[in-house]
C-alpha cells in the first residue's frame, strides 16, 4: 500500500535542513608520537588522520558541509587549517562522502595520493605529486609505511554510468602494526582473508547507512561490523561512518547503540574504541 512506502525526501532530507549542526571545531592538541606508536584522530564520517612518529596520513578526508542535497549534521572535528603537514592521502572510493575534490584540493601539496584503480582521474589535477592506483592486494611503500588495498563488497560509481571505478579498503602497516580502514562495505566473507593476509590490530569499521533509500545491501549494519571484527581477528574496533550524514533511514544515534549492545553480547565491548571527532587517541 502506497502510504506505507517510506519517503527519503520528507522523512530524512527535509527534516535535516532544520537540524542544527552539532559539534565544534576547536584546534586539536596533536600528541607527540613516539616510535612504534600510532595517533588516530577521527575527523568525522569516514575521515581519519593517522599519525606515526614519521608520517601523517589522511584517509577519505572530507570537510564538506553538504553532499549535494544531504546536509552534514555534525561539524568536522577540527578545521582543515589545523592539520599538520600531510605526507600521504588515501581515498577508498569515488563516492561523494569519501572523495571530496574540494577538500582534496586544499590538502594537496605535492605529496602522493593512493586510490583504487579507475579513480585516479578524479584526483590527478588537484596538486598531488603522484597518483598511485592500486588493485586488490597491491601495495605501495612510503618509507616505513606499507599501504595495501583490500577488497570489499560495495560499488564505486560516482555517477550512474561510471561503473569502471574501483573501490576498497586500506591496510596501513608500520613497525609491525596494522591499521585497517574498511572503506564502505556490505558484510562479506572476505574479512577473514584480509585478517589472514594482514596482521590487523586496529580496525576502523563502518556501522551506519545500513538502511539506505535504494534498499541495496552495500553497507554493514552494526551487528555485521562486530562479525567482521571477529573475522579480521583485530584487537580494537573503531566505529565510523555514522553520526555525520544521514545516508539511510536509520536515526543518527542508532548505529552506535546497536554496536555497543552487540559488542556486549559478544563479550568484546572492552575492545570497542568509540572516538570523538577532533580528539586524538594514541595507541
Ligand atoms: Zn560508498
Ligand atoms: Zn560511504
Amino acid at each position: 500500500m502506497a502510504w506505507h512506502r517510506r519517503n527519503f525526501l520528507t522523512q530524512v532530507l527535509i527534516p535535516s535542513l532544520f537540524t542544527k549542526r552539532s559539534g565544534d571545531e576547536a584546534a586539536p592538541r596533536f600528541p607527540k608520537i613516539r616510535p612504534g606508536e600510532y595517533a588516530i584522530t577521527w575527523i568525522g564520517h569516514a575521515s581519519f588522520l593517522i599519525q606515526t612518529h614519521d608520517y601523517n596520513v589522511l584517509i577519505d578526508p572530507n570537510w564538506a558541509r553538504w553532499l549535494k542535497v544531504i546536509k552534514r549534521l555534525k561539524q568536522p572535528g577540527f578545521e582543515i587549517h589545523h592539520l599538520p603537514d600531510i605526507d600521504l592521502v588515501l581515498v577508498t572510493h569515488a563516492h561523494f562522502d569519501h572523495l571530496d575534490r574540494r577538500t582534496l584540493r586544499r590538502i594537496a601539496s605535492d605529496q602522493p595520493i593512493v586510490v583504487p584503480v579507475g579513480v585516479g582521474n578524479l584526483v590527478h589535477d588537484l596538486g598531488f605529486n603522484i597518483v598511485h592506483e592500486l588493485d586488490y592486494w597491491q601495495t605501495v611503500e612510503l618509507g616505513s609505511l606499507k599501504i595495501s588495498l583490500t577488497p570489499c563488497h560495495h560499488w564505486g560509481a560516482r555517477f550512474l554510468a561510471d561503473l569502471h571505478r574501483g573501490f576498497g579498503g586500506f591496510v596501513i602497516e608500520a613497525n609491525g602494526r596494522g591499521i585497517f580502514h574498511c572503506g564502505d562495505s556490505a558484510y562479506f566473507p572476505g574479512f577473514k582473508e584480509i585478517g589472514e593476509r594482514h596482521d590487523i590490530e586496529i580496525a576502523l569499521l563502518p556501522i551506519g547507512a545500513y538502511d539506505p533509500p535504494s534498499g541495496r545491501e552495500v553497507h554493514m549494519n552494526p551487528e555485521e561490523a562486530v562479525q567482521a571484527f571477529l573475522e579480521l581477528r583485530a584487537k580494537k574496533l573503531v566505529p565510523m561512518h555514522y553520526g555525520t550524514f544521514r545516508l539511510g533511514y536509520e536515526p543518527l544515534d542508532e548505529p552506535l547503540s546497536r554496536l555497543l549492545a552487540r559488542a556486549r553480547e559478544a563479550g568484546i565491548h572492552h575492545d570497542v574504541l568509540v572516538m570523538t571527532e577532533g580528539q586524538p587517541v594514541v595507541l
